[in-house]
């Protein structure tokens, strides 16, 4: 009963943090900074409804956005795209789109050029959706796909968005004109047909989504082999899970079972290590060389497979807020694929947790030195049981709860009664990475595809 009390204390008061437009997104907001026309301020969004219409004929296609934000301090309200805008209004008036490159020159952002106060407000937004789109006599071949290795690399490639510190409600709704056949949608929300008689969805995301956890993609109907199964999980649910694979890779059959085989395989493994599997349902797309993580869902080669399904805990589960928190996921993940090694010291230093404050991809040094970082704290930690006690923890603390360094830190040093503070320091917040090239993995796995790459496995 007391138990019941208490969660009914926490559901209110976070109940009551959304009714006010609040969040803890707020604590992780990157800083405001000056533009020559102004002060720009990262703002809370609070929903995001994207209408995205492909016009088959017309050969184009257009995202509509409207985003309810918060914002904390007056200005210039930041969000980012990376085309170049159509449109933009807020708060029912027109108005234009700035641009700006951040202090120190890590990234670029967009901001809506009209100073508000602090409150909600609302902005709609339009843009031209150009990336992964191709229009082909069968019909529309398009994916909203990410990268954590490039500087603006998630949704804002596609659409209106935020920085990954933002857990937003998103919802799609999709319209295909000037199509003669239906269209199959692969994602990791909720579809809904809106019209017997035409192709639009509405589809609808969990709200922990932030703008790196969407899997999104779209084939005219007969263009992949799928097969589709369900799993068990400790928890008692039935998780739906669908692999798939297009025609035009695999001519000639495919390897539909192997890839159930193994993504049961993994599935088990990780409830075994880390308890239920955390998201709704698994979608496995075989494509490419590497992979990209998303909540629930990958698209990736099947050597890659272990990897990308750790990060449904790690990084879609576990997630991080900013480039300078993305390479604890990676770190972990390599550290599975090579075993869970241990080791008791670690030789040289990089600047992982230490690129300056606006940096949004990952330091690539997390595959490498990262892991070897890794296997130098289980070492340190092995009398306690070493890092996979914290890293269920961790789970059950901070599921979708984005966490900037300071925060894994400090949790860290929280669990195990020993401040690590200083391991970190040295290891990760280097001023340049030095460390012997021998680290270097000959796996190749976690390689990420380029958008270039992406285009082939339309
Ligand atoms: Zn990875």
């Amino acid at each position: 009963m007391k138990f019941l009390i208490v969660a009914l204390f926490f559901l209110t008061s976070s109940l009551l943090q959304v009714a006010l437009g609040q969040s803890n997104d707020s604590e992780r907001m990157p800083k405001s900074f000056m533009t020559p026309e102004g002060r720009v301020v990262f703002v809370d969004f609070i929903s995001a409804d994207y209408e995205v219409t492909y016009d088959l004929l017309g050969k184009k296609s257009v995202v509509q956005a409207r985003i309810k934000f918060h914002q904390y301090e007056a200005g210039f309200p930041i969000y980012d795209s990376v085309e170049e805008i159509l449109g933009v209004s807020v708060n029912g008036e027109e108005v234009t789109s700035g641009k700006a490159r951040t202090p120190e020159g890590e990234t670029t952002v967009r901001f809506i050029k009209k100073s508000l106060p602090r409150g909600l407000h609302e902005a709609k937004i339009s843009v031209p959706l150009n990336q992964l789109v191709q229009y082909t006599s069968k019909g529309i071949r398009s994916a909203f796909w990410t990268t954590d290795l490039e500087d603006r690399g998630f949704l804002e490639r596609y659409m209106p968005a935020n920085f990954e510190f933002d857990q937003v409600k998103m919802k799609l709704m999709v319209h295909f004109k000037g199509i003669s056949q239906p269209q199959k949608i692969y994602t990791n929300g909720v579809v809904k047909k809106l019209h017997k008689d035409q192709e639009s969805y509405e589809i609808t995301y969990p709200s922990y989504f932030t703008s790196s956890s969407l899997f999104f993609h779209t084939l005219p109907e007969g263009s992949t082999n799928e097969l589709n199964f369900s799993l068990r999980s400790l928890d008692g649910r039935m998780i739906p899970v669908t692999v798939y694979t297009t025609t035009t890779q695999f001519p000639g059959g495919t390897n539909l079972e192997v890839l159930k085989n193994k993504s049961t395989e993994y599935f088990h493994e990780l409830e075994k290590d880390y308890g239920a599997w955390p998201h709704d349902g698994l979608i496995v797309y075989n494509a490419g060389m590497g992979g990209m993580e998303y909540c629930g869902a990958t698209m990736t080669s099947l050597s890659a497979l272990g990897h990308e399904m750790f990060h449904s805990y790690f990084a879609r589960g576990v997630m991080p807020a900013n480039g300078n928190s993305g390479w604890i996921d990676e770190a972990l993940a390599s550290w599975r694929d090579e075993g869970y090694q241990s080791n008791s010291s670690l030789m040289g230093s990089s600047r992982m947790s230490a690129h300056p404050h606006h940096t949004r991809s990952t330091d690539m040094n997390a595959y490498n030195f990262g892991e070897r970082f890794m296997q130098y704290l289980e070492g340190k930690l092995r009398a306690q049981g070493g890092l996979k006690p914290f890293m269920r923890f961790m789970l059950e603390k901070r599921i979708f709860s984005p966490f900037i360094i300071e925060n894994f830190i400090k949790e860290m040093s929280e669990f195990y009664g020993v401040s690590l503070e200083a391991d970190f320091k040295k290891f990760t917040y280097g001023e340049k990475t030095i460390f012997n090239n021998k680290f270097l993995s000959s796996k190749k796995i976690h390689q990420k595809l380029t958008i270039q790459e992406m285009e082939k496995f339309l």
